[in-house]
């Protein structure tokens, strides 16, 4: 027997092969699938364009009370790059290791040995699902003739892998953006490992600095003083410790099979080191850059102070890569309509969704910036986390299950 291919499923894997990929995204593709979208619903749609070559692309689903704050569903539409073949040298062999099972832009349904299906594809779970689920929950509204109060925004902007800088971040302080008033925003969220759905309301914080220690040279057989090795190595020491410490503190928070609370730790990780010239040449500079991921839990200054200290201390130069983020928390607090409405659409459905903090940075920072409470959701749960790596998939049945939980949840913040 052969299952038919829902139609929802075929416009996801339609969006899925449009290679919005980086380093050269395929944006205008993209917008004009959006734009046949908005038609084929009966949406609204604008777009902005604050970088040229960047659209975002805005649908709209209008209330029957436009005066009223709107709700705005945002998504990105950008995937990072895929590895598909590597060539190992083994002895001499050169030995082909291709990393995807189905190409990446190739979209295909894979049935599963229970009945399922598997959509693989880059941006598969990142986050051309959301994106797909939530055009497909407000097809759903208009088609069963459901009039909602308050206007519903979809918001489809590029860049979001890149920083979002070009995208989001530009557009929050356009006049095209405050004429959406926006009140309430479902952004993007983490699929979930097991049963348990969570609602991200804030995030980790961009702490990523570079050190540059400068010091003597010379000829590599003399042990020459005061060189920036020397300079630079206790600095790295002291955050290698402090890399040991965070680890620590999240072992003892997470229950080891999840990533629930990774936001509430501080992530530290080398990832680049930079110097020397020759073998035998003392260099005079070298560098070391750290990823730093603060979470908003502390006092994230008095973190960047104590780096600067360490740096002051040692005689290095510092240079935190992106000094302008900042922390922001949306209210968990249910005296706010909007989220009570939203916790109340899931107690439908028996949900109740883990409050947690993202560990990476988003869009959503971007929003939450403007004031707007910003709020990470994706329903899709019991699923393998595939965001970035190789064969990254959707389970169809979790998909379709999930627009019906959109809808939901937009009715319900849309009738608040
Ligand atoms: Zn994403």
């Amino acid at each position: 027997m052969t299952v038919a291919e829902p139609d929802c499923i075929s416009r996801f894997r339609e969006f899925v092969r449009i290679k919005t990929v980086h380093p050269n995204p395929d944006y205008e593709a993209s917008k004009q699938y959006l734009i046949s979208q908005a038609k084929d619903i009966g949406l609204t749609y604008q777009v902005v364009e604050c970088v040229k070559g960047k659209p975002i692309v805005i649908l709209g689903l209008e209330g029957s009370d436009p005066s009223l704050q709107s709700i705005m569903l945002g998504s990105h539409i950008d995937v990072v790059p895929v590895f598909e073949v590597s060539f190992i040298n083994i002895f001499k062999h050169i030995k082909l290791v291709e990393f995807w099972t189905y190409p990446p832009f190739a979209a295909e349904r894979v049935p599963t040995e229970d009945g399922d299906f598997k959509i693989y594809g880059r941006g598969s779970q990142d986050m051309k699902c959301t994106s797909c689920m939530h055009l497909e929950a407000l097809r759903k509204i208009v088609n069963s003739g459901t009039k909602l109060k308050r206007t519903v925004y979809a918001v489809l902007a590029p860049d979001e892998e890149i920083g979002g800088y070009d995208g989001v971040n530009l557009l929050v302080d356009t006049f095209e953006f405050k004429n959406l008033n926006v009140g309430f925003d479902l952004d993007e969220g983490m699929l979930a490992a097991d049963e348990r759905y969570s609602v991200s309301y804030s995030e980790r914080i961009n702490g990523q600095v570079r050190f540059t220690a400068h010091g003597n040279t010379g000829h590599g057989s003399q042990f020459i003083e005061g060189t920036a090795i020397e300079k630079l190595l206790p600095v790295i020491n002291a955050l290698m410790d402090r890399r040991e410490i965070e680890k620590k503190k999240l072992a003892a928070l997470n229950d080891g099979k999840t990533n629930l609370r990774s936001g509430e730790s501080i992530a530290i990780n080398l990832t680049q080191l930079g110097g020397g010239k020759q073998a035998n040449v003392v260099p005079a500079t070298f560098s070391a850059v750290f990823d730093i991921r603060i979470t908003p839990l502390i006092d994230s200054n008095e973190f960047k102070n104590w780096i600067i200290e360490l740096a002051h201390s040692y005689g290095v130069e510092y240079e935190f890569l992106h000094p302008k983020e900042n922390k922001y928390i949306s209210t968990l607090d249910r005296s706010n309509p909007f989220v009570d409405a939203f916790f109340a659409s899931l107690a439908e459905r028996n949900i109740i969704p883990i409050p947690i903090i993202c560990p990476a940075t988003s869009d959503c920072r971007h929003v939450r910036r403007t004031g707007i409470p910003v709020y990470g959701f994706v329903p899709i749960k019991n699923h393998q986390m595939l965001a970035h790596d190789h064969d990254e998939y959707v389970l169809e049945s979790e998909f379709l299950n999930g627009i019906d939980i959109y809808v939901d949840v937009i009715i319900g913040l849309a009738s608040v």
